[in-house]
């Protein structure tokens, strides 16, 4: 009964997890490894021929994103997810085979130029098409007989649509162990979804870290606040531009566009068009719009049940072709741009941001979490110029971080999730999918809770019926990332990621005693007055 770490290990992309047990392997997620980790998306540190299966949390591509990879190497077992996840990560997976191909292609195009040997893309569209031979679906709460020994059970993780956590019981020998993956957890109260699941017992915790040094700052009124950003920006004769994920993100969008156009909530402009320029963004509304049955919250169930389309209203557009999406920078009329990627490291956000941010009367509007080393980032941080597709562009436009909007559990929602599972209380957690500033960081917090946890490394692997390490790990070294020549190094980044720590720290000291508050003061005021000397 062994469990290794192969991803998602004080990173937050590359999920994977597997567990071995009577002579069967089990992944838990199989996701790449995007932006600035370390990790080659090659090689796995596994035989993929030897997988007897493959349990998907949620069809985002840092969980789901490297499995035409696994079968093109010799995989051949089973892939098990629930129904909306199959369906989300088809469309995801074949988006995803295409950069790869479009990739390779590009680098082929140089490679030749310079007399250097062609790449193959990591995988291709026909890899990513062969998925669906191997998955099967389930629905939430339906408890399956995976293996001998093994039972498993996904339940809602309130992240994406479709999104699970997976709870498994395990025998082996006589020994029986329960363990839970959270998966991604998600936020409270997130439109269209339901909140996440909580657990009650379980003996070992694999749970993810990404907001675990941080709260979501006070709740914003969705519609409101976006509704006021866009009054305001359509009246100084701007777009509004938003870098979003085309699958979860965006249909939240057009739900509560929906709403402020209903209401009339724009004053400025009503009637202001909104542009959905992302394919991906297109095929995954379609999907959004299906069979949901058992999947939505109260309130879309209601929506659907009164014949409202909850994703469509007056002037929404949706651009298929490259032409089209550059014709959006040649008509001057204010607008609503959403497009892909989210955090503006690749496709056509670039080329939107490149026309609006060197224009003041514009808005770019971050609506999820910016990984560090990405453009997105760079920009929240507030940078004057930015360097893209070889031209300096300054920075003018007003950027507005909407944080109200997170597919991601904060701090205490993570708190509040684990303290419930108590019956039997973890021997373990292990804590991943997290920064390497906020994996151990968070551990150490719920040690202070009376857990038993530490955040695992790269190749970890842990003895799950003695509860015992049986291999250390490792964490790969990292470079610094260039942003088309922009050079932030990591030591840089670690500082402003350990700023952002002391930030929040002292925000949850508002209510502690005024002596230990003016002590932590001089504390920081010292370590300032010495660096600054
Ligand atoms: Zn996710």
């Amino acid at each position: 009964m062994k469990l290794s770490f192969f991803g998602a290990d004080q990173c937050v992309t590359g999920s994977c997890h597997c567990l071995e047990i009577n002579g069967k392997t089990i992944l838990v997620d199989c996701g790449l490894q995007q932006g600035r980790d370390e990790i080659s998306n090659e090689e796995f540190p596994f035989n993929p021929a030897g997988v007897d299966y493959v349990l998907v949390t949620h069809a985002h591509i840092d969980h789901s994103g490297r499995i035409p990879k696994l079968i093109r190497q010799g995989f051949h077992g089973e892939i098990l997810t629930t129904r909306l996840t199959a369906d989300l990560m088809r469309i995801m997976l074949l988006d995803s085979a295409h950069i790869q191909e479009q990739d390779a292609e590009w680098k082929n195009r140089k490679g030749e130029r310079a007399g250097r040997a062609p790449v193959e893309p990591l995988y291709t569209i026909e890899d990513a098409q062969k998925v669906a031979e191997y998955l099967k679906t389930c629905e939430y709460d339906e408890e399956i007989n995976l293996c001998e020994g093994v039972r498993v059970k996904f339940s809602d993780a309130g992240h994406l649509l479709g999104s699970a956590s997976i709870w498994m019981d395990l025998n082996e020998g006589g020994v029986e162990k329960t363990i839970v993956f959270s998966g991604d957890i998600g936020n409270v109260d997130q439109p269209i979804i339901r909140d996440p699941v909580h657990f009650h017992g379980a003996d070992y915790v694999v749970m993810e870290s990404t907001y675990g040094d941080r709260n979501h700052t006070e709740v914003w009124s969705y519609t409101d606040d976006l509704a006021k950003i866009i009054d305001e920006t359509m009246a100084r004769g701007g777009n509004v531009v938003i870098p979003s994920f085309a699958v979860g993100r965006t249909q939240e969008l057009l739900y509560f566009i929906r709403e402020i156009k209903d209401k009339k909530m724009v004053k400025s402009n009503p009637n202001f068009p909104v542009y959905i320029d992302s394919p991906l963004a297109r095929q995954a509304t379609q999907i959004f719009t299906g069979n949901l049955h058992g999947y939505l919250d109260e309130a879309a169930l209601k929506l659907v049940a009164d014949g409202t389309n909850m994703f469509n209203f007056t002037n929404l557009r949706m651009t298929e072709t490259v032409d089209e999406s550059r014709a959006l920078n040649e008509d001057r009329t204010p607008k609503v741009i959403i497009s892909a990627s989210g955090m503006c490291d690749a496709g056509r956000i670039r080329h939107h941001l490149k026309h609006n941010l060197w224009r003041p009367e514009c808005t770019v509007a971050f609506v999820g979490y910016q990984g560090e080393g990405t453009l997105g980032r760079l920009l929240l941080n507030g940078a004057e110029s930015v360097k893209m597709f070889g031209e300096e562009i300054t920075v003018r436009a007003k950027i507005v971080n909407y944080t109200g909007l997170s597919s991601h559990a904060d701090r205490d929602h993570l708190l509040s999730w684990i303290s419930d599972i108590k019956e039997p209380k973890p021997q373990h957690v292990f804590v991943v999918h997290g920064d390497r500033e906020v994996a151990p960081f968070f551990a150490q917090t719920i040690q202070g809770m009376g857990f038993t946890a530490h955040a695992p490394q790269y190749t970890e692997v842990y003895d799950l019926a003695s509860c015992q390490q049986l291999q250390t790990g490792y964490l790969p070294e990292r470079k610094a990332k260039v942003v088309e020549g922009t050079k932030v190094s990591s030591a840089y980044e670690r500082l402003v990621a350990v700023g952002q720590l002391v930030v929040e720290a002292i925000k949850r000291a508002k209510k502690r005693d005024n002596k230990s508050l003016a002590a932590f003061a001089d504390q920081l005021k010292k370590v300032l007055e010495k660096w600054e000397a």
